[in-house]
């Protein structure tokens, strides 16, 4: 039997759920208000305007950041009074959000948390927004990638919408297991010290039986997938590092990613689907480097190249804020041209062989000095 793939839905830290976003939505939004071509959608009624204030501020700033890119069109950023850390979902065009942190993740459902966050780190997330806040600018990064990337790559513009007719199937066969889950717990419950041996043996049948029936529905939903899953897992690694960029650049810290997922990571006592997760986290510092990971995570993956495009461009404040426009639109030139070249390449691409990790890794920062050269902009070093 397949490994189940459906632990992996949802996964801290500004993953874009994109294979795994299948969930619909906890409720409708309660009021709206239109910024832009951004809504901004209170998810409850306790979310104050001020609140929504904060997360408009991020929004309005990170759009006039943008150069020549466009803005993301009909994206809504729903306001939760509590949820896990933002979320956005690509395929919807939105990014779910919080005012306070909670361990569970009302609109997606799923919540398997090791132990309990510490109460003085709980008082720490509320008084503040800080770690939500680059978390918000990291997830808006995927929906400007996603806006400005279907109209110049027609495969990730037919991939998303392959995918998008694909998720009414998905959401009902992951519907299926969730109802096997609940039967075997039920028929778990059922077992007892005093039961005589038959009656054992005829529970653990019934479980062995809807496990594989589980297992079936996993590998079908394994195989529905498959044929969109080459493109996202290529393209995976430069959304990531390109969100990460709208992050950095947005707070001016080259650290903040993994200051604010490591933070959450922690309340949530780890995450334990993340292999590496805390290793991973340390290869998001634009300045710090370590060596990479072994498994080629997607949000470590670049880990060069942030610190290349930090030391030759980023480590300039006047670089940050007043060529802000011009490094997003060279950043993301440079990324939707590499992104392009690997997924169209004639042959496949071992993204997980370390020869291919360090060429991907270099020509995206030749690519990116290209790009910055053509609008003027020089290395620092
Ligand atoms: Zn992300």
């Amino acid at each position: 039997m397949k490994k189940a793939k459906r632990s992996e839905r949802w996964i801290l830290g500004g993953v874009v759920p994109l294979i795994f976003s299948i969930s619909a939505k906890a409720s409708g939004p309660l009021c709206a208000t239109v910024f832009s071509d951004v809504h901004f959608s209170k998810m409850d009624d306790k979310v104050t305007d001020k609140q929504v204030a904060v997360f408009k501020k991020v929004i309005d700033d990170l759009n006039a950041s943008l150069g020549g890119l466009a803005v993301p069109k009909g994206a809504e950023i729903q306001v939760f009074i509590e949820h896990s850390a933002p979320v956005a979902d690509p395929l919807e065009m939105s990014v779910k959000a919080g005012v306070r942190y909670v361990n569970t993740i009302p609109s997606v459902g799923i919540a398997r948390f090791k132990s309990k966050p510490k109460n003085e780190d709980l008082k720490n997330y509320y008084k503040t927004p800080s770690f939500s806040v680059p978390i918000l600018a990291h997830e808006y990064g995927h929906l400007i990638f996603n806006e400005n990337y279907g109209p110049r790559e027609p495969i990730w513009r037919d991939t998303i919408e392959g995918f998008k007719k694909l998720l009414p199937v998905l959401a009902e066969k992951n519907q299926e297991l969730d109802a096997i889950e609940l039967e075997v717990n039920k028929v778990f419950g059922q077992m007892s010290g005093e039961m005589t041996p038959e009656k054992r043996i005829g529970l653990i049948v019934k479980i062995n039986e809807l496990q594989n029936e589980a297992g079936k529905i996993s590998d079908e939903i394994f195989e529905l997938q498959a044929p969109f899953k080459g493109v996202f897992d290529r393209i995976s690694p430069y959304n990531e590092f390109f969100a990460d960029v709208v992050a950095v650049l947005y707070t001016g810290n080259s650290g903040i990613i993994d200051r604010s997922v490591s933070f959450t990571r922690k309340m949530q006592g780890n995450n334990i689907y993340t292999k590496g997760a805390l290793q991973s986290d340390k290869e998001r510092d634009f300045k710090n480097q370590v060596k990479h990971d072994e498994d080629y995570e997607e949000h470590g993956y670049f880990s060069l190249v942030r610190n290349g495009v930090w030391d030759s461009y980023l480590a300039s404040p006047s670089n940050r804020t007043k060529k802000r426009g011009e490094i997003m639109e060279a950043i993301f030139s440079a990324v939707a041209g590499e992104t392009s070249r690997v997924i169209r390449n004639p042959t496949p691409v071992f993204m997980k062989a370390e020869a291919t990790w360090k060429e991907l890794n270099r020509s995206l920062l030749e690519a990116i000095d290209r790009e910055m050269a053509v609008r003027g902009i020089k290395k620092l070093k």
